[in-house]
């Protein structure tokens, strides 16, 4: 794949040099490789408001958002404030602090469905909790997931992930034991009528249904008209558990998160990324008689030494506070302005003469390199084409726009970001359309 570097990139390459004699890969998450869109990736040194700015000292407006967390830009200084304030005070104690009991009725109160909520350290950990508690709670051992959702590296959350598992095209991972997901079933997204066949032979066994209410991880993929619904009932019916994955969909929809949008609740809710405002943070949460079963209360044992860590609680509970000050009128900004340059890049695709998807859910989108007329399900996204993306995506970063560096991930517009901002993204997409379709 070629890949122009008009922009000066050695200092970034020297890095990568050096990076790839101590750490696999150079990276310490394999989609920052860049794998999947071929070149090497940009070392990043500083951020502010919607901009980065890498080690050769080039600037990109930021459409990654850290994959999610920056919905309020980079360095917010209310955000850095509270977090500053706290390190002075202490990073770590080990003990109880006053700023886990604030977050957790920040979070009560924002999402409804959860009663009880834990925090960890990442969204990995509060999906690999869940998934504990939901057997614990219901005695029984098969969960079910969903082809192209990516619930962080847990072995029995690793059967057909998205995400950068999709990237690698790896449908599993080398050192998952068989036994590890062979209780784990994998059905398509958006697809009811696989899901009530399922349930109608495995119900009795089923403890939970994980999924992302939208799926960020094959691309940006929304449920479809009563695809959610559809799983809230087959569950409650089974006596099986619902588990929403909300690690990007919480507070980033909407403040009560995809459940509150669509009007469903789940038994558990898992986040991560924005609750942290930036800091490593995760939680599980959910009904009173589920969370009861957690350590000490009850016999499903979960811990951490760093867990509600108060320098990553005190940024979470400032960006919390943000986003409910600026309530429904800042995220109805953040939506429009991802309403408008989705509609700006089908047109600057269009006039490019390139088959595209775009598809926008309030402030997340992905542009989906394919000519079919919709993309509801991992075999639909899988069918893209990543080679084209690469071309587009290579155009977008010499530009000074940094895009997700996969076709399965999802840009997210940030309230850093102005109109001049957005537009300045769709001018630069529209010709590196141009640069693609050749
Ligand atoms: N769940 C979802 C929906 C995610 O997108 C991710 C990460 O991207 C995770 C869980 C795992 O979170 P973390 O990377 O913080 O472990």
């Amino acid at each position: 794949m070629t890949t122009p570097e008009s922009l000066p990139v050695e200092r970034s390459s020297e890095l990568m040099t050096r990076a790839e004699r101590h750490i696999p890969g150079g990276v310490n998450s394999p989609v920052r490789a860049f794998r999947s869109v071929g070149g090497e990736p940009r070392f990043l040194q500083r951020g502010s408001g919607c901009h980065v700015w890498d080690a050769d000292g080039n600037r990109y407006i930021d459409m990654v958002s850290s994959w999610g967390p920056l919905i309020l830009g980079h360095a917010h200084p209310d955000v850095l404030r509270a977090a500053c304030a706290q390190a002075e005070l202490g990073t770590t104690f080990g003990a109880p602090t006053a700023l886990e009991v604030t977050l957790a009725e920040e979070v009560c109160r924002a999402v409804p469905s959860v009663q009880m909520l834990r925090l960890v350290s990442s969204g990995t950990e509060a999906t690999m909790s869940a998934i504990r508690v939901a057997r614990g709670f219901t005695g029984r051992n098969r969960i079910v997931k969903f082809a192209g959702c990516y619930h962080g590296h847990a072995d029995c959350l690793l059967a057909a992930a998205g995400s950068g598992v999709a990237s690698l095209g790896l449908p599993d991972s080398a050192g998952v034991p068989p036994a590890a997901v062979a209780d784990t079933l994998t059905l398509p997204y958006n697809d009811i009528g696989a899901a009530e066949k399922l349930f109608k032979a495995e119900g009795g066994r089923i403890a939970c249904v994980i999924v992302e209410p939208v799926a960020g991880n094959m691309g940006l993929v929304p449920p479809q008209s009563g695809f959610l619904e559809a799983l809230r009932r087959l569950t409650a019916t089974a006596g099986a558990l619902l588990i929403f994955d909300e690690v990007i969909s919480g507070f980033r929809v909407g403040l009560g998160g995809a459940q509150g949008e669509f009007g469903i609740a789940p038994d558990i809710s898992t986040f991560g990324k924005i609750l942290g405002g930036g800091f490593p943070l995760g939680a599980y949460g959910g009904r009173r008689d589920v969370m009861e079963q957690v350590a000490p209360l009850g016999p499903v044992y979960q811990a951490g030494t760093l867990s509600g860590n108060p320098v990553a609680t005190a940024a979470g509970i400032e960006t919390l506070r943000q986003l409910r000050n600026g309530g429904g009128a800042l995220y109805a900004r953040l939506n429009g302005l991802a309403a408008g340059l989705a509609a700006a890049l089908r047109a600057g695709a269009k006039e490019a003469g390139l088959p595209v998807y775009v598809s926008q859910y309030q402030s997340m989108l992905t542009v989906f390199f394919t000519d079919q007329d919709a993309v509801p399900d991992y075999d639909a996204a899988s069918r893209c084409d990543r080679a084209r993306f690469g071309r587009w995506f290579h155009h977008l970063l010499d530009h000074g726009v940094y895009w997700p560096p996969s076709q399965f991930e999802t840009a997210f517009v940030s309230a850093a970001m102005t109109p001049d901002d957005i537009s300045m993204v769709a001018e630069n997409a529209a010709l590196a359309f141009h640069a693609a379709a050749g």
